[in-house]
């Protein structure tokens, strides 16, 4: 079955990478990553803050037409919050994906569906697209709770989002015990999962809203897997972490429709 989603896959480099390694890095990318990928998809990669304003220059002067992304942000626009960037700084930098609620957040930083949820209003106010994070721990998958989890974290998460708004919107499915370990979901458990996501959006936002919502699949998604979780009918992206940050691993990923199944 087909649908009119346009593929999203995007390059989380976490705390790597400093602003000079950030330039060579997009530089590499922009060499392996060809006309007809960028005809295909899109492509965003998401530095740390440091290095934010040097990947946007290059992007922009040398016209790479990957989105800028970013990992996080505060739900404020403006204030006495040490140490925290607000979504109207990331706006006016161009960018266009934030990461919100990634697992490592909530877990390492302790953030709060409800903050999240914040996050995810603050973020659409200022004309930037939320890639919202959703995924269940290992014990919780043992124990029958996935969907449960993931239901739950969503609902928090997309929580006074108008449905036109959902409709715009970036799902990643990261399961967490498939972050950063090697392991990944099969292709079967991850749309699964995310058909579960999209039946969520359906509840609340309706059919259109779930029709149009993207939804990636995140944990350890490499060249060797990146076509068979692809080739799934609900999966329409993919969150990179370790992968991307190695430009000809990332490239190949971006490459997906090219490796036989
Ligand atoms: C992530 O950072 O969201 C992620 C999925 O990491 P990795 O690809 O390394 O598992």
């Amino acid at each position: 079955m087909t649908n009119n989603r346009r593929p999203l896959i995007s390059g989380n480099w976490k705390m790597n990478l400093n602003h000079f390694e950030a330039l060579k890095m997009v530089q590499e990318l922009s060499y392996e990553v060809t006309r007809d990928d960028v005809d295909a998809l899109d492509i965003s990669i998401h530095p740390p803050f440091t290095d934010l304003r040097t990947v946007q220059t290059t992007l922009d002067s040398d016209k790479i037409p990957f989105f800028l992304g970013a990992q996080h942000c505060h739900s404020e626009k403006s204030g006495a919050f040490t140490g925290e960037v607000s979504p109207a700084m990331l706006a006016k930098l161009g960018v266009r994906y934030v990461i919100a609620g990634h697992s490592e957040r909530r877990e390492i930083f302790g953030e709060s569906d409800e903050l999240i949820n914040a996050k995810v209003r603050a973020i659409l106010a200022h004309d930037m697209t939320p890639i919202l994070c959703v995924g269940e721990t290992l014990e919780e998958r043992q124990a029958g709770e996935a969907e449960a989890k993931v239901q739950a974290q969503l609902k928090a998460g997309l929580a006074r989002v108008k449905a036109e708004q959902v409709a715009e919107l970036v799902i990643a499915y990261e399961p967490i015990w498939a972050i950063g370990t090697g392991q990944t979901a099969s292709a079967e458990d991850a749309q699964t999962m995310c058909a579960v996501v999209r039946s969520v959006v359906a509840d609340k936002s309706g059919s259109d809203a779930a029709e149009a919502v993207r939804v990636q699949y995140g944990g350890s998604v490499k060249p060797t897997n990146a076509a068979e979780l692809m080739s799934q009918p609900d999966i329409d992206g993919a969150l990179v972490g370790g992968a991307s940050l190695e430009a000809s691993s990332f490239a190949r990923i971006v490459q997906y429709r090219l490796h036989d199944l």
